[in-house]
């Protein structure tokens, strides 16, 4: 579905064009017409399934940027999730004049809070120890709120927050509308939804029996700033003819052109901004082998009638188990061997199981190849074609030379062949190794990293700033930061498995409340 036929306001239609998104995900189709109508909803979706925009634009379009006064609460279990969302709320709001938006967690100066609070704020994205905080202060007054947001509601009770959501809600008015947000819907959120929803509508993405064509299908778990350069390395290593690489948005997809050719490939973009005329420059550039690499979004793909292609790469994990299969039904056709390759930040691995669970297929990790891989790869191409040679043509002349040249010299017949080889195997362009470490099995859920850091309550440290700290320090999105267990004297925190080393490396010279901590990969018995 188009966001154009949503119904939005002209406004929040033209920010959401501008962040590129070409289509509505399927939790967005669904829930957006719904909470814009001012109905109660229970939404299942995971992140990475587009779930803030389905509850952040009807949040924004509800809501009147003359009145100065609190209209919306979005509960989120962490700071990060409330910064982030907070983030892209604001994308949405680039248009609206008037509508203030403002993350509020603990770990920031509450005065600082209260001063952007009284400067007429009608949004907040908070969570919910800091909301309460300010209900007690009288510094947050919920009299004409008229939505209710709770965010990652399952993850939010995993915290420990079941009581503070439940006063949160307890203060509400009397007429407002709220909107539940879960991965998953244990008991305790149905009795939340049971006992605070009105009537709610229940929106699950219903998924329609799916055939996965049998190709080999691999992942790369990746740091997001190497994803380009993983995805050359894919390239090479595998060597395509033709190469079709999904992104989820059209800005992304012309960014990834520009990286692509930056680094001499020949690949060009395709997606619904383009005309009808450059769609079929592009699609001619592709079918006579001027283009050797398709970058598209879902929408652009579905229209073009290449039907097989060598390799489908997931530049970007999809927003819906669907277009996975629409994705890779793309190569592998008519027998003839495909492969598809997914790259996976994070948590996004999640999506992945739900892809394979859903799907009824195995997509296997793969380490990303070494530098030595690429080279031996690439070797091995050359020596093949030098093979062929040895046994199709006449190189009597051609020995006649190395022979004369290496009577004269000193080095030997082998040397010349391996220099040879190296002026074949072109610039060695690659040099830095993303090899990621492999901490074993550190008790940590899949694709993580269970990290010990020597630091507890007992030093009256909170979660936020085990949080704070290690994204922080590592520079990494804190959603991407797992799971957070605190004892008296010590902490565990899973991180994903490509930031480990990143991770721990800062954490040498970091502080936490003031002290120096150690930070090391637990073990499994821990
Ligand atoms: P979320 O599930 O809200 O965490 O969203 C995951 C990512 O998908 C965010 O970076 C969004 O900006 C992006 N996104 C959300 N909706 C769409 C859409 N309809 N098309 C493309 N990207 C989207």
């Amino acid at each position: 579905m188009n966001f154009e036929e949503l119904c939005l306001d002209p406004r929040i239609l033209k920010a959401v064009t501008e962040m590129g998104f070409e289509q509505a995900s399927p939790i967005q189709a669904q829930a957006i017409p719904v909470a814009i109508d001012g109905r109660d909803l229970i939404g299942q979706a995971q992140t990475g399934t587009g779930k803030t925009a389905a509850f952040g634009i009807p949040l924004l379009q509800r809501a009147d940027p003359h009145n100065k006064k609190l209209q919306a609460v979005v509960l989120c279990p962490t700071r990060e999730l409330a910064i982030q969302c907070a983030d892209e709320m604001r994308k949405f709001a680039k248009f609206l004049h008037g509508i203030k938006i403002l993350p509020i967690y603990g770990g920031q100066d509450i005065s600082k809070q209260i001063r952007s609070l009284k400067g007429g704020t009608q949004v907040i994205i908070g969570t919910p120890g800091r909301v309460i905080d300010h209900i007690n202060r009288h510094t947050l007054k919920m009299q004409n709120v008229g939505m209710v947001v709770l965010d990652e509601a399952d993850e939010m009770l995993n915290m420990g927050f079941r009581e503070d959501i439940e006063t949160i809600l307890q203060n509400m008015p009397e007429e407002h509308q709220t909107l539940l947000f879960s991965a998953t819907m244990p008991k305790p959120i149905m009795e939340i939804a049971g006992n605070y929803l009105n009537n709610p509508e229940i929106i699950k993405v219903v998924k329609k029996e799916l055939t996965v064509p049998k190709i080999e299908q691999y992942y790369y778990e990746v740091n997001p700033r190497k994803k380009s350069e993983v995805l050359s390395r894919l390239i090479d290593m595998y060597d395509p003819e033709l190469s079709l690489v999904f992104c989820n948005t059209k800005r992304k997809v012309d960014e990834l052109v520009e990286d692509l050719k930056g680094r001499g490939y020949f690949a060009a973009g395709l997606h619904g901004d383009l005309k009808q005329s450059q769609r079929d420059r592009v699609m001619g550039g592709f079918r006579n082998g001027r283009t050797d690499i398709l970058v598209a979004t879902d929408v652009a793909a579905r229209g073009i009638d290449i039907d097989d292609v060598e390799a489908v790469f997931n530049y970007d994990v999809p927003q819906d188990d669907e277009y996975y299969v629409h994705r890779i039904g793309r190569t592998g056709r008519a027998g003839r061997t495909g492969r598809a390759f997914t790259l996976v930040v994070g948590r996004e691995i999640y999506k992945l199981k739900d892809i394979q669970r859903y799907c009824k297929t195995k997509i296997k990790r793969q380490p990303i190849p070494s530098v030595n891989d690429i080279t031996e790869i690439k070797a091995d191409k050359i020596l093949e074609k030098a093979s062929g040679i040895i046994e199709n043509e006449n190189l009597g002349k051609m020995v006649d030379i190395l022979e004369e040249h290496l009577d004269e010299r000193d080095y030997s017949s082998l040397e010349m062949a391996a220099a040879l080889l190296m002026m074949h195997m072109g610039e060695g362009e690659i040099t830095e190794d993303m090899k990621t470490e492999d901490f074993g099995d550190t008790g940590a859920e899949p694709g993580m990293v269970r990290l010990f850091i020597n630091i507890g309550k007992k030093q009256k440290v909170r979660i936020g700033d085990i949080l704070g700290a290690v994204a922080g320090e590592s520079g990494m999105e804190g959603k991407l930061v797992g799971a957070i267990d605190m004892y008296d004297k010590y902490t565990f925190v899973e991180v994903p498995r490509e930031y480990a080393s990143d991770v721990i490396d800062a954490m040498k010279d970091a502080k936490i409340k003031g002290k120096s901590v150690n930070v090391e990969p637990a073990n499994k018995k821990d």
